[in-house]
């Protein structure tokens, strides 16, 4: 996974020559301050009455070679690294970026980064829909969930069900958010078939980019149906392209 950390500029240049970095922080810590995407925004406020220049480097745990511990920093787990971060495994460094007021700007390039495969809980559009921060057609909310319609109003009845804690998809989902995600979806399907006169719903899902998942937060559609309606909700698929057995061989648990 990608964690990040902040570096002072001057000391990181220096020190990266060396092919590693971190040398201060173990001195003083005995570890590397990180966090991860999630809880940058947190961590930023810290570096606010500092004005030396600073650097933000992406890291790759995959590609580490020194021990990383998740430990807890005043409620909320972060990752330390236990050695010196290795060049390789340093996959970005961006500039840290501050408004007038010294509030931290979430930079360009880890924002899309972000959106590529990891949580940015300060710029998901459903997490903001569900603070109320931008308007939605609110269907149902519980607890846990929060169901709304879908703004693309290309079906009848296109209903999006998230649950309220930001999570990416069905991969990184917890088992408990998960169950009370699934009971809601079935509560709104049976409430469409019992009290709103369909009497069938198709339930979609894309879980990671190569699925096909466009906002990075977990999402069940749910389009309800009609006998005769006309709609095509199943997907189109151009034939099985390598050996069922081999693939089966793969895939059996
Ligand atoms: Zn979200």
């Amino acid at each position: 996974m990608i964690i990040m950390h902040t570096a002072n500029k001057a000391d990181f240049e220096a020190e990266f020559q060396t092919g590693s970095y971190g040398s201060k922080s173990l001195d003083t810590y005995g570890f590397i301050h990180c966090s991860d995407l999630d809880t940058y925004y947190l961590v930023a406020p810290n570096f606010r009455d500092d004005y030396t220049e600073k650097v933000i480097l992406l890291i790759d745990t995959d590609k580490l070679d020194s021990e990383v511990k998740w430990e807890d920093g005043g409620g909320l787990d972060f990752p330390h690294i236990y050695g010196l971060l290795n060049r390789e495994a340093i996959v970005g460094v961006y500039e840290h970026l501050w408004s007038d007021t010294r509030e931290w700007i979430p930079n360009k390039e880890l924002q899309e980064y972000a959106v590529n495969g990891f949580r940015r809980p300060w710029e998901c559009i459903f997490c903001k829909i569900i603070s109320g921060k931008i308007p939605a057609r609110k269907v149902y909310e519980d607890e846990w969930t929060f169901t709304f319609m879908d703004v693309a109003n290309d079906v009848d009845g296109h209903i999006l069900v998230v649950p309220k804690t930001h999570r990416k998809n069905i991969l990184d989902c917890d088992e408990t958010t998960l169950a009370h995600l699934m009971k809601t979806v079935k509560r709104i399907s049976n409430h469409l078939a019992e009290n709103c006169g369909y009497n069938g719903v198709n339930l979609l899902n894309a879980s990671g980019e190569s699925a096909g998942q466009s906002v990075p937060h977990f999402h069940f559609h749910i389009i309800p149906r009609k006998a005769g309606d006309g709609i095509d909700a199943w997907p189109h698929f151009d034939g099985a392209k390598q050996n069922a057995e081999e693939v089966f061989s793969k895939i059996r648990l």
